[in-house]
């Protein structure tokens, strides 16, 4: 007989979403069960550093998230390496992939996404990689180790996972050509100008980047090796390995149709709840409120994941929490061009007001919607990018000083008297401020 286990909270994925939740619940309940399933059989680890695991080696136990002892010492249980194969969400049942049945009082959906991966003749043969986890990295590393002559590699797909394994990939010294179907790299999270920033850094070290095209087909002259990469134009790229980086999607393979509303992602309200209650979701597994847009959006970004798992795990343990809500929010450096960009970058009509910067390597610009940042992008000088990240978060008026953002000397100092001494939570002489309020996010409704 099946012996089913009872816990208070059980959480599916021990990453960013995951731990906050933990984190969150344990902070204001010390005796409630927590148990974490994951199938990776790792400590939570961070996943945006498989690329330094990959590059230079760096051993997991300088990856963690939290220190090794962390689960222990907060009494959380895990079991790792084991998938959660089946969800019943209204009996409230959960059935690990080798026949454990596990029952909860809360559920938290933490599952992350899946890269997706195209059904182009070829994707099968070795050689042929994903680059999401940290087996994805050692994976990659093996067969690297297999060669002693330099080889090349073509990555299908130009945005953050793509250029961060480019970036890996050249520091082991392979020969990369990128293949972008959009017009430009980083095309997602980045404007022209800076996208042309990050390209002429991959130029500088030795990448080749094609722009515009997509793979065909993956060749092979010798049985179940890649010999190259056929574009839709005709043109073949010579090469030993592929990587396939053309995006993520969130891993919905536990949601049964009818059990829980979903679109791209799961949607979640303002307390990361989905439609079906004592369950919720967070991280890149769900579409969770855009204090830009306004709207629930997938936002698959790491301080998003663990914001919103924070939120996620105080509501579960009894204590409403409302999610301050995320954008997409990028901090990169590949190839040593320090970025930082969030928001809205390419804005969809003339409404929205754009004021920038640009001396040598150094751009900054700001996009403006009726007084108020709604997006930002800050290349090589971005020391200042958190207080123009947080006027765009409280929704400040920034009007009568927006040219100021951009300049070089921009500081506090650069922002009316009572707006510096909120931001430094100096109280005004006469305790009145005419800062625009910061708007509570409305209730988003999962109707919405
Ligand atoms: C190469 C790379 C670079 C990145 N760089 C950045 C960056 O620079 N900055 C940034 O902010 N973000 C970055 N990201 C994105 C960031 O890593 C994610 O947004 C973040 O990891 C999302 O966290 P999560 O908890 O939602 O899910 P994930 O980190 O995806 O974790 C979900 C976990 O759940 C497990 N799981 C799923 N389904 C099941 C199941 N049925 N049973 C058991 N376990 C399950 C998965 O195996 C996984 O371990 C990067 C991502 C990648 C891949």
């Amino acid at each position: 007989m099946v012996k089913t286990q009872k816990i208070n909270y059980l959480i599916i994925g021990n990453s960013a979403g995951g731990i906050g939740a933990a984190e969150a619940i344990r902070e204001v309940d010390r005796v409630g069960a927590i148990t974490i399933v994951s199938d990776e059989p790792y400590p939570a680890y961070s996943r945006p550093m498989i690329s330094d695991y990959l590059a230079e080696r760096c051993p997991i136990e300088r990856m963690l998230y939290r220190p090794a002892d962390f689960y222990e010492k907060n009494g959380i249980r895990t079991i790792l390496g084991e998938k959660a194969a089946w969800v019943d969400f209204n009996e409230h049942v959960v059935k690990l992939e080798k026949g454990r049945m596990l029952t909860w009082r809360k559920l938290l959906l933490a599952t992350g996404g899946l890269p997706i991966v195209p059904k182009i003749e070829g994707i099968g043969l070795k050689g042929v990689f994903t680059f999401t986890k940290l087996d994805d990295a050692k994976a990659i590393d093996e067969f690297l180790n297999q060669y002693t002559k330099r080889i090349r590699a073509v990555v299908i797909g130009g945005g953050l996972i793509g250029v961060s394994v480019t970036e890996a990939l050249v520091k082991r010294g392979v020969q990369v050509t990128i293949v972008e179907m959009k017009e430009r790299v980083l095309n997602t999270m980045l404007d022209e100008e800076a996208s042309a920033l990050e390209e002429r850094a991959l130029a500088q070290a030795g990448v080749e980047i094609i722009c515009g095209r997509t793979a065909d087909r993956i060749d092979s002259y010798f049985p179940e090796e890649v010999s190259g990469v056929s574009l839709d134009d005709g043109r073949s790229i010579p090469c030993e390995m592929v990587i396939i980086a053309i995006g993520v999607q969130p891993r919905l393979e536990l949601i049964s149709e009818n059990s829980i509303m979903t679109n791209r992602g799961i949607l979640v309200d303002l307390h990361m709840e989905t439609s079906t209650p004592d369950v919720y979701a967070c991280g890149d597994v769900a579409e969770a409120y855009d204090f830009v847009y306004r709207k629930l959006r997938l936002n698959p970004v790491w301080p998003n994941a663990y914001t919103g798992g924070r939120t996620a795990g105080l509501n579960m343990a009894g204590i409403p929490t409302k999610y301050p809500g995320g954008t997409a929010i990028n901090a990169m450096k590949y190839f040593e061009v320090n970025i930082i960009s969030a928001g809205m970058l390419n804005p969809p009509d003339d409404s929205y007001e754009t004021v920038s910067e640009k001396h040598g390597d150094i751009y900054k610009k700001v996009v403006v919607k009726d007084g108020m940042i709604v997006g930002m992008v800050l290349a090589s000088d971005i020391e200042k990018s958190g207080i123009i990240y947080n006027l765009m978060k409280d929704r400040v008026n920034v009007d009568s000083f927006k040219e100021a953002l951009v300049a070089d000397d921009f500081g506090l100092a650069s922002l009316p008297e009572e707006i510096w001494r909120e931001r430094l939570a100096i109280p005004p002489p006469e305790l009145t401020s005419s800062v625009t309020p910061v708007e509570p996010p409305r209730e988003v409704l999962i109707s919405e």
